[in-house]
């Protein structure tokens, strides 16, 4: 299965990744971006996400 992963020591947490896929990526107490545990992950949304991530800083693991 292909995960998404947040590098989070290059994430700015400017939430453009939570606007543009809250099903996927959220913010959580401390602060950190978290991916959210799920079976399938929408491949489209994901993708839009890592195409306007400022920071480039997430990706797919295979
Ligand atoms: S879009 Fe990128 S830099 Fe912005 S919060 Fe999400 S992972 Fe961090």
């Amino acid at each position: 299965m292909r995960l998404p992963i947040v590098e989070l020591s290059d994430c700015i947490k400017c939430g453009v990744c939570v606007e543009l896929c809250p099903e996927v990526f959220k913010l959580n107490s401390a602060g950190f971006i978290d991916v959210i545990e799920l079976a399938n992950y929408p491949e489209t949304d994901v993708n839009e996400a890592i195409k306007y991530c400022p920071m480039d800083c997430i990706y797919w693991e295979e």
